[in-house]
C-alpha cells in the first residue's frame, strides 16, 4: 500500500519509465543496498514503498510505469494527496524523449491538481558519461521541460533538476536537497548554521542524518558535491569511533523505544578536528545526537586551535536545535 500519512515526515514518490532506476534509488538510499546489487533487481509491477526510521521517518514509494495513474477513473488522490515531492527519474544512458513527454504529462497534472507538491527531476545514471555529454544532456532536458511547461501555461512552476548516479555520492546529495525542502524547520536550521559559520569562520556546515547520510540542513552558502563527499565520508568516521569507544556513558537499558526527536537531541557528543588531505581542509566533526552529526569544513590555517571556540558555539547551536524540534 502507499505509505500512510504521518505529519511532518518527508514523503516522496518516485516515477519514471521502466528500468530508469526507481527501485535502485530507493533501495540504495533508504535500505543501504550496495549499488552493484541493484543489477539483479526484479522489475516491480506494483507500488513499492520503502521507509527509514532515523532522525526522521523518511517514506518513499515508486509507481510502476504501467499504472494509469493519470486516467480519470484512477483514484489519484490516494496516491498524490499526501506526497511532499514527486521525483521523476530519467535514464540518461537511454533514449529519453518518451520519458520527457511522460514527465510533462505528470508535471502538468500535478500543477493542475496538486500545485503544492514539489516536482523534482533526476537526470540519472550519469556515471560512465563524459563530462561534456553529461552537461549537454542536463541542459537539453531542462530546456525541453521548461519550454513545454511554458507552452502549457505553467512556465512559472518551479522544477528542480539534479544529475544523479547510485555509484557515487550524487544521489545522496540530490536526495538531501529534495528532503530539506520538505522540512518545516529548514529556515530556522539554515539560519543557525549560517550564524555558526560566520562566528567561527567555517566554510561549510552540514547537519547530517547519521544513518542515511542525508543532510537535513546546511548554511546558506553555495553547495558543492565535493564538499558533501568529504563530509559524508567523515560521518562514517563518527560512526566508527562511536562503535569503538562509545562517546558517552550509556546505560545498557537504552532509551531506544522513546519517541525520537526530543529524547534524542538531549546530549552533545565529543568533537574531533582533523585534516583532510584530499580536500586540503580541516574537518570539524561532532555528534549532535544519536542520529544527527554536524560536519564542518574549514580552510587551511584555521584548524585545531579553533576547536574550543567551535565547541562552545556548537553547544549553543545544539540548544537552539532542541528548541526548533520541540515545536
Ligand atoms: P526501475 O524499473 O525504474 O525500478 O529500475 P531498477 O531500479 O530496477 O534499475 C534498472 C537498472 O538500472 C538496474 O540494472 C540498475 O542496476 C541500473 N541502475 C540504476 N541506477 C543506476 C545508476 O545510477 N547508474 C547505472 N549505470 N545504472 C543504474
Amino acid at each position: 500500500p502507499p505509505p500512510t500519512k504521518r505529519k511532518g515526515n518527508p514523503r516522496l514518490l518516485f516515477m519514471g519509465m521502466r528500468r530508469c532506476g526507481k527501485s535502485s534509488v530507493q533501495k540504495v538510499v533508504f535500505q543501504k543496498l550496495p549499488p552493484a546489487d541493484t543489477l539483479y533487481l526484479e522489475t516491480t509491477n506494483r507500488i513499492e514503498s520503502a521507509s527509514m526510521q532515523s532522525f526522521m521517518h523518511f517514506e518513499s514509494a515508486e509507481i510502476p510505469t504501467q499504472l494509469p495513474v493519470l486516467s480519470p477513473d484512477f483514484d489519484h488522490s490516494t496516491i498524490f494527496s499526501n506526497i511532499g515531492a514527486v521525483i521523476w527519474i530519467i535514464d540518461s544512458q537511454d533514449e529519453y524523449l518518451t520519458s520527457i513527454s511522460e514527465l510533462l504529462r505528470v508535471a502538468v497534472f500535478l500543477a493542475e491538481h496538486y500545485p503544492r507538491t514539489n516536482f523534482e527531476v533526476f537526470i540519472h545514471k550519469t556515471d560512465g558519461l563524459s563530462e561534456e555529454y553529461k552537461y549537454d544532456t542536463f541542459r537539453e532536458v531542462r530546456q525541453r521541460v521548461q519550454d513545454e511547461l511554458s507552452d502549457y501555461g505553467y512556465g512559472d512552476r518551479s522544477v528542480s533538476y539534479y544529475q544523479t548516479s547510485i555509484f557515487d555520492h550524487s544521489i545522496f546529495e540530490a536526495m538531501s536537497k529534495v528532503i530539506m525542502k520538505l522540512l518545516p524547520q529548514l529556515p530556522a536550521m539554515e539560519t543557525l548554521l549560517t550564524k555558526l559559520c560566520s562566528t567561527c569562520r567555517i566554510q561549510k556546515a552540514y547537519l547530517f542524518d547519521t544513518v542515511s547520510k542525508i543532510y537535513i540542513a546546511t548554511d546558506a552558502s553555495p553547495t558543492f558535491l565535493k564538499d558533501y563527499e568529504v563530509c559524508s565520508d567523515y560521518v562514517d568516521v563518527i560512526v566508527d569511533i562511536k562503535q569503538l569507544y562509545g562517546w558517552r556513558d550509556k546505560s545498557p537499558v537504552d532509551n531506544r523505544d522513546e519517541p525520537q526527536h526530543a529524547a534524542d537531541v538531549s546530549f552533545v557528543g565529543e568533537s574531533v578536528v582533523t585534516f583532510d588531505r584530499s580536500g586540503d581542509t580541516y574537518i570539524y566533526a561532532r555528534e549532535i545526537s544519536d542520529s544527527l552529526s554536524l560536519l564542518c569544513l574549514m580552510g587551511q590555517g584555521s584548524g585545531a586551535d579553533k576547536k574550543v571556540l567551535i565547541d562552545y558555539n556548537v553547544d549553543i547551536l545544539h540548544d537552539a536545535l532542541l528548541q526548533v524540534f520541540k515545536v
